[in-house]
């Protein structure tokens, strides 16, 4: 099935509001294994959104949009839809009901306006909105399937989750399965480049996509029967695991805290953290990872004169590599909060906007310290600092592990 996003909404094209519909619906859509292949934003206009209807409808088997649904002049999605179809909007007593009620509800006069929410054509039937006023529309024409959701990202979320996706998994018949995994410290066109052949495929697919901590994959397999999913997925992801080696550290909703914090509770250990350069970051990681009481004593923020005091180094003498004031962060947080294992991450500015991330792990009597160039806007260079200090702290623990 060929699918097509419109979103609706004059602010859109401002600039005033970030699409966030179009990405949501998109990601949906990959999960339902249902391709999308074209996106659209247009104003709240009527001739321009019949001409972007116009197309779609010629192009695409599912057309779905978010927006304007309000119950202003301003919002003319209904109108639009029901005059590019050539049929005609009726009041319909039930929604008109729920309308009523919903004010009531709230102790509010339903102003009349808000009576066109309540209007369907011959064509659509109602998608419940239980977050707003504004029902959506579910089209059935010619072979095409219109879904008019509203643009308030809450109530199109809840929308899609309650009304929409169940009956497009039934539309689209068959399993879909899906399977993300995630990988940390290989560039995207190198993840590209080591699996070329499994990109290639029509199905499973599998996509990749850049996130802070990491290229996340996703496979997708299509299937009549929920084991051939199963087998489909499997073997792809044995596939990836082969090529990828280490590189990947979790799967679906994992998260790079959470999986230290298992591999720590799982071998006793509490681990406390230090840092410089990401300001507390990696602690609030830590804190709010899943059972974090059970092996996270908590972390600070710590300049390198302090670490070096705290570590019997002089600070005027030992102007010293960063990679030993990391080092001795490390050892620091590792004593003052009693714990088995230190972590702290320290960073410096390097050559042509290259910053270079010093992470320590310290516990008795292992240590280990890594360098990491990279460059990027500061804000962003935190986060990635703060999973490569996660992502090491998990290799780290996957080898004591094995001895
Ligand atoms: P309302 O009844 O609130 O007017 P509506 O269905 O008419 O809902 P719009 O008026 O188009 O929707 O948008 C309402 C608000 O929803 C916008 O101001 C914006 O905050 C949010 N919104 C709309 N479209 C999008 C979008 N594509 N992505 C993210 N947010 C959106
Ligand atoms: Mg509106």
């Amino acid at each position: 099935m060929k699918a097509e996003i419109i979103a609706i909404g004059t602010e859109l094209l401002l600039g005033e509001i970030a699409d966030t519909n179009t990405s949501f619906l998109a990601n949906q859509l990959a999960g339902l294994g249902i391709d999308l292949y074209f996106a659209s934003t247009v104003g709240d206009n009527r001739q321009r959104l019949t001409g972007v209807l116009r197309t779609a409808w010629q192009r695409s088997e599912l057309i779905l949009t978010t927006g304007g649904l309000g119950p202003t002049q301003g919002d003319i999605t209904r109108e639009t839809i029901a005059a590019f179809l050539g049929e005609e909007m009726r009041l319909d007593p039930e929604l008109k009901r729920d309308l009523v009620s919903f004010f009531k509800q709230r102790g509010l006069e339903m102003p009349l306006n808000n009576l066109k929410q309540a209007m369907l054509i011959p064509s659509s039937a109602a998608l419940r909105n239980p977050r707003g006023t504004a029902p959506g529309w579910w089209v059935e024409k010619d072979g095409r399937t219109i879904v008019v959701m509203p643009g308030p990202p809450g109530e199109m979320q809840l929308m899609w989750q309650n009304e929409v996706s169940p009956r497009l998994k039934e539309k689209v018949g068959g399993i879909i399965l899906s399977r993300l995994v995630k990988t940390f410290g290989l560039s995207e066109s190198k993840v590209d480049e080591m699996l070329a052949p499994l990109i290639a495929s029509a199905n499973p697919t599998l996509a990749s996509y850049a996130r802070p901590d990491g290229i996340y994959l996703r496979i997708t397999a299509k299937a009549d029967q929920p084991e051939a999913a199963q087998e489909m997925v499997a073997r792809y992801e044995a596939e990836i695991r082969a090529t990828l080696g280490e590189a990947i550290w979790g799967t679906d909703s994992d998260t790079l805290e959470g999986v230290v914090g298992q591999l720590l509770a799982a071998r006793g250990l509490s681990l406390a953290a230090a840092e410089s350069f990401t300001g507390g970051s990696l602690t609030q990681l830590l804190a709010n990872a899943p059972q974090s009481q059970a092996f996270f004593k908590g972390g600070f923020t710590a300049t390198a004169d302090e670490a070096k005091i705290a570590c019997g180094l002089d600070p005027a003498v030992t102007a010293g590599p960063k990679r030993e004031v990391a080092a001795a962060m490390a050892s620091l947080a590792r004593r003052k909060l009693s714990t088995q294992v230190g972590i702290s991450v320290e960073a410096a500015p390097a050559r042509d906007g290259l910053i270079e991330i010093f992470v320590a792990i310290d516990s008795e009597p292992a240590q280990r310290n890594r360098v990491q160039s990279y460059s990027g806007r500061v804000y962003f260079m935190r986060n990635r600092a703060a999973s490569y200090a996660l992502f090491d702290l998990m290799k780290w623990l996957k080898l004591a592990g094995n001895g």
